[in-house]
This record gives structure tokens, C-alpha cells and sequence, in this order.
């Protein structure tokens, strides 16, 4: 029988050692729910690193075993391979490049190095194991060689990419020193996938401009194979973010909130450390908010939820710096004897609190400077009873599904501002019906709609090919 396996840089589990002994913690994140459906049935697998350096032969073996119980295989991976390849090749040149941050981005050959060394290493994993007939569906930028490593190897195999971060516009894409390496690569597989069809384009046009490949529509000829390239915007677990939402201990946590926070205007926004999130513009249109309507101090509040990440790369030091110097020069210029305008937390939280600040939230403001899909837009539509509003920006892949949330530029600090003021200002009858349209679409749009459809498109391929042959 075939199987179908997955393969993405990380596994969806925390793995952690105490004393000789070793545990693990299966991730409830929405893309390792959605996949549940795939990898868990069968003998299919997800291959991937297992998140922990392990050098000991032993200790391999007790991991693998480990894993094994829940259809997961780990890439071993040393601390250089994750300095070059991970930190080095995916979030100093990939990660810039594709969220248009080129300045950004260190082009140093030794990350290159480990990149196609690494995804080497992924290939043999995978070789290890599949058979002709079988379906890999393989996700995101750390990955891009891999499509074409399997394919050169192993002929009859189905192979779909998924990318969840941007793929920015030609000009961007041609900086990259490995350009057409990293396109040949991705054209190995039969389906590549991206949240927006703005991606899907600027992926055509780079192939077909950096090497001799011709399109037809959103279907690139590669030799004698078709690839197909196609939009897929991913939804989230929905029904576990309402079902939080009327849980009983986020219920108190909410209620604790409304205690403490009374009947003031809460604004939210939740974002792992990144410059690409547009934190500090954000902060400005808040500044300016406060400046310029002295009547709201003391009646709305900024909550900010800022998740530690990458803080080894300069870059995202320096951005936490700027954070909190402005965080506190807010706080100390607005701020009363009983109120203070910005409440900033620097950690992660778990998802029971995240849905009761979603639920007692009256704005989110989700304003990246570039953003694949962003799913915290999407969790607090998904934990609102019916009122509440959304400011999204323009260059979130969100928005061009969300169009009935305060579509903003985050460049644009007086729109940013507007926007606010909108949002504090909205009749509630205006709230229901925005919230009611965005919240059928996250419920009908759901991460398991997503596997699907790029599963089916995946399989309706394999099926063509075959006529083809
Ligand atoms: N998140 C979390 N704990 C927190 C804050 C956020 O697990 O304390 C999650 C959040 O629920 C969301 C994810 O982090 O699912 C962020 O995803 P998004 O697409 O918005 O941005 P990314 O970090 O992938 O760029």
C-alpha cells in the first residue's frame, strides 16, 4: 500500500531529557492538527528534526523509538547544521529576502554550504523509506532543494510543496546568489503551493525570467512533467478556538480581565519577535492616538504580546532594544497614578489565555510589514462571539481573504491612526456584521479544508499524469 509522508524542517513535538531518559510533547498547533489527519493514519510518517541536539548513539535510538510510536522519524542535526542551515541560510538569507527585508540578508557561502547539505540529509531520510507510488508533501523555505533531490532519485513518486512565507516579487528574488539552484529545486515537485495567488505569480515570473522554463498559465513545463502552481490559503483549527472560548477556565480568565480592565477599550496585538510585523510603526499610530485625543488616556489600553524568537541574530536584539525603549518612553509620558497605556509582555503564552485576551479584546490589530498568511488574525476572528474589529494590513496574506476587517498599510501611519480611531469608534451593529462575514469564512476556510484541498489537488495530479504516460 502507499503512503503518504511528510517532511518540514522541524517535527511537531518538544522533546525534552530528564535525567538519562527522554519525553516528548506532541504540538496542538493548527498545522500539526490539520496534518493529524495525514500522518497519523496508516503507516504514513512526518519526517523532521526533532528540535534537540542529540550526539549519543544510544540516545538516538531511545528517540527514534520514542517518535516511532507516533508515526514520527527525526533528522538528526548537529549545532553547526543548525547555526549554517536553519539560522544561518533559512533566517539570514531566505527569511530577509522573501519578507523584503534586503538589507537584511548576510549572503555567506558557508550557509549555502550546509543548506545543500542539509537538505541532502533530508533526502536520505526520506529515500530510506519511500517506494514508487507514494505521496510527499513536503513544507517551507528551509526545504526548497529537496523537491528535486527525491525526484532525481526516485521517479514515481508524487511530490507537493508547500511554502508558508512570502514569495516576494522577481527583483527581490534575483539577489539570491542561488537563485535558480533553489527554483530547480522547488520545480521537482508535482504541486507547489502558496498562501496567495500574488505568491504563485511572483514564483512563475522569477522561474521563467532566472532559468529556460516556459509557462502556461500557473503550469510550468519542466522537461516532460507538468508542474502545477497554485494558491492555497491556510485556515486555522476553528472549532477549537470557539470551543476555547466557551471553556470554563477561560471563561474565569476573562472574567479576571473584565475585573481588572473594566469597561475600557482593550487593543490587542500578539507577534513572535520579528521585523517583518511592523511592531514599532504600530506603536507609533498608538503614540499618535494618545496625542492627539487626550480624551481617551485612561479609557483604552494596548495589550502587546511579543514571543521570544531568534534572539541570537543581531537584528532581532536590536529590534527587542527599540521595543522597549518605546514601550517605556509611551508608558512614562501618558501614563496616571491608576493607568498606564501599553501593557507589554516579552513571552509566550499558553492558548487557553491567548483566547480569553482574543475574547475580551475590542480591537486586534494585526499590522505586518509583510506577512505569508498570519494566523493570529485569523484566531481572533475564530474566538469572537460576534462584535469586535480586526485591523489587518494589506501585506499579510490574510487580508486578501479578510475583506471585511480595517484593511490598512502599515506604512501608512496616518491610516494606521484612522483605522484606531475607526475601530473605537464602531457601532456595534457595524462590529456584528463584519465580525459574522469573517468569522463564516475562517469557519468554512479551516486548516482540514486546506489538507484537503492540497491533498486532492495533489492526488488529481498523480491521476492525470497517469493518463499522460
Ligand atoms: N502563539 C503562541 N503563543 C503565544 C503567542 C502566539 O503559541 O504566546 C501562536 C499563535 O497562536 C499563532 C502563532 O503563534 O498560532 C503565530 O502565527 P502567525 O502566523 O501569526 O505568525 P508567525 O509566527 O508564524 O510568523
Amino acid at each position: 500500500m502507499s503512503r503518504t509522508i511528510i517532511v518540514s524542517n522541524r517535527l511537531p513535538v518538544k522533546i525534552s531529557k530528564e535525567e538519562s531518559s527522554f519525553t516528548l510533547k506532541v504540538s496542538e498547533g493548527g498545522l500539526a492538527t490539520g496534518l493529524g489527519s495525514v500522518y497519523k493514519q496508516d503507516d504514513n510518517i512526518w519526517i523532521g528534526w526533532c528540535g534537540t541536539e542529540i550526539n549519543d548513539d544510544e540516545e538516538k535510538a531511545q528517540v527514534i523509538a520514542l517518535l516511532q510510536k507516533e508515526n514520527l522519524l527525526p533528522v538528526f542535526l548537529s549545532e553547526e547544521e543548525i547555526l549554517n542551515y536553519y539560522e544561518g541560510f533559512s533566517n539570514e538569507i531566505l527569511w530577509p529576502i522573501f519578507h523584503y527585508m534586503s538589507t537584511y540578508a548576510q549572503f555567506e557561502q558557508k550557509y549555502w554550504d550546509y543548506y545543500q547539505a542539509v537538505n541532502q540529509k533530508f533526502k536520505q531520510e526520506v529515500l530510506a523509506i519511500a517506494q514508487p507510488g507514494d505521496t510527499i508533501w513536503i513544507h517551507d523555505y528551509q526545504l526548497l532543494l529537496l523537491p528535486k533531490l527525491i525526484r532525481d532519485e526516485l521517479k514515481d513518486v508524487s511530490i507537493g510543496f508547500f511554502q508558508h512565507i512570502p514569495f516576494p516579487s522577481f527583483e527581490l528574488f534575483r539577489l539570491i546568489p542561488w537563485r535558480a539552484e533553489l527554483l530547480n529545486g522547488m520545480l521537482g515537485a508535482d504541486l507547489i503551493g502558496f498562501h496567495t495567488y500574488d505568491d504563485v505569480r511572483h514564483f512563475t515570473s522569477s522561474a521563467t525570467r532566472s532559468i529556460p522554463v516556459h509557462a502556461t498559465a500557473n503550469i510550468i513545463q519542466v522537461a516532460d512533467r507538468n508542474v502545477l502552481i497554485d494558491a492555497f490559503p491556510m485556515g486555522i483549527d476553528a472549532e477549537k478556538f470557539e470551543s476555547l472560548s466557551k471553556d470554563s477556565k477561560v471563561q474565569e480568565e476573562i472574567a479576571n480581565y473584565n475585573e481588572i480592565l473594566k469597561d475600557s477599550k482593550v487593543i490587542l496585538s500578539v507577534d513572535r519577535l520579528d521585523y517583518s510585523k511592523g511592531i514599532l510603526q504600530r506603536l507609533m499610530a498608538f503614540e499618535k492616538v494618545l496625542t492627539d485625543n487626550p480624551e481617551y488616556i485612561e479609557k483604552i489600553s494596548l495589550h502587546m504580546i511579543v514571543v521570544p524568537s531568534r534572539d541570537s541574530i543581531a537584528q532581532y536584539k536590536e529590534l527587542r532594544d527599540d521595543i522597549d525603549k518605546m514601550v517605556g518612553n509611551i508608558n512614562a509620558r501618558f501614563r496616571t497614578s491608576s493607568w498606564h497605556p501599553i501593557h507589554y509582555f516579552y513571552r509566550s503564552f499558553p492558548v487557553e489565555t491567548l483566547v480569553a485576551l482574543y475574547s475580551r479584546a475590542d480591537i486586534c490589530l494585526v499590522t505586518p510589514m509583510r506577512d505569508g498568511m498570519n494566523l493570529v488574525s485569523k484566531e481572533y476572528i475564530a474566538s469572537r462571539k460576534d462584535k469586535g474589529v480586526l485591523i489587518l494590513s494589506e501585506m499579510a496574506g490574510a487580508s486578501k481573504e479578510l475583506a471585511d476587517a480595517l484593511i490598512v498599510n502599515p506604512n501608512n501611519l496616518g491610516e494606521m491612526y484612522r483605522a484606531i480611531i475607526q475601530a473605537i469608534e464602531m457601532p456595534e451593529e457595524e462590529q456584528k456584521s463584519r465580525m459574522l462575514a469573517l468569522k463564516d469564512l475562517v469557519n468554512k476556510f479551516d486548516i482540514h479544508h486546506w489538507v484537503k484541498i492540497f491533498m486532492d489537488q495533489l492526488a488529481d495530479i498523480k491521476v492525470a499524469e497517469g493518463i499522460r504516460k
